[in-house]
């Protein structure tokens, strides 16, 4: 595989990041995660807005322009023969020499911008869409500012990890009783035909897809109330699902053993993951 890192095009094995890189060191860096479908880019615009907010939240200079960005997207799905699959981009704060807690200063210490491919061929018929998948509920303990997507995994690492244990396929967070989001997606339940997902907030990532999802949904006069939900009402939903680059629109059929409806993908869910792909492979660039 050919990767991306700091101005240079190179195999994986020879592309080098110094161990003092605060990313390594710190979390101290931000990503994002764009997904293509025959050879092209959903929703770049979306993917690179919220890269430069996530960079001015952090006070991290961004090293290349956004139309640089795109043109390295390309090159990389182009010498990758990327069809179907993602592109992943992280930008890390680089490091002055030593450890040391204080930001460097970025006149003088340039941040480090790595992007790799990877191939998912079938991507769009993953077959988890038709089974829909369970989740169980973790305590949300992550820090205050999930607005900004840093590299600080660990938490939905575990979360995935808590999930697998159970012998389910994810976890949703929960704060003060209210479900915040999932693992790596966003957390949605429909009742009749209103689809219902947390307001937005730092305490909450802003999906790129939600964003779609929730535009085309209000486009096919579909009612969507933006506010908070508890692990009771979403047990007591007629459907659930997920969203996120990589899942698209994802049918959730069971939560905490509790199994919703008639424990099959839910219509609306179903129908905003057909609009999602039928709407985004028109836009992919
Ligand atoms: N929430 C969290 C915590 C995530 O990690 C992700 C995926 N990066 C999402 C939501 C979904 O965001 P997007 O639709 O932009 O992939």
């Amino acid at each position: 595989r050919i990767v991306y890192v700091n101005g240079s095009y190179l195999p994986e094995e020879d592309a080098k990041i110094s161990i003092f890189d605060r990313g390594f060191l710190m979390a101290d860096g931000v990503y994002e995660v764009t997904s293509v479908l025959d050879g092209k880019l959903l929703d770049f615009g979306g993917h690179a807005a919220r890269l430069e907010r996530s960079l001015a939240e952090l006070d991290m200079a961004c090293p290349v322009t956004m139309d640089e960005l795109l043109a390295i997207h390309r090159e990389l799905l182009e010498k990758n023969a990327i069809i179907d699959g993602m592109v992943y981009l992280q930008i890390t704060r680089g490091s002055a020499g030593d450890r040391d807690f204080a930001f460097p200063d970025p006149a003088v210490v340039p941040s480090s911008i790595v992007l790799f491919t990877q191939a998912k061929p079938g991507l769009a018929d993953n077959p988890a869409a038709k089974t829909g998948i369970r989740v169980i509920t973790v305590p949300d303990i992550r820090w205050g500012r999930r607005d900004i997507k840093t590299v600080q995994l660990l938490y939905p690492s575990m979360g995935k990890m808590m999930a697998k244990k159970a012998g389910v396929d994810d976890a949703w967070m929960v704060e003060d009783g209210f479900v915040t989001e999932g693992t790596s997606n966003n957390a949605y339940i429909v009742k009749g035909n209103k689809i219902i997902t947390r307001q937005l907030g730092t305490e909450i990532l802003h999906g790129i897809t939600r964003a779609a999802v929730l535009r085309f949904a209000r486009e096919a006069q579909m009612e969507v109330e933006e506010r908070s939900f508890t692990v009771d009402e979403a047990k007591t939903a007629d459907e659930a699902f997920i969203t996120s680059a990589s899942a698209f629109v994802m049918p959730v059929v069971e939560i905490d053993g509790a199994a919703l409806g008639n424990g099959a993908p839910g219509k609306v869910a179903v129908r905003l993951r057909e609009i999602y792909l039928d709407e985004s492979r028109k836009s992919a660039i």
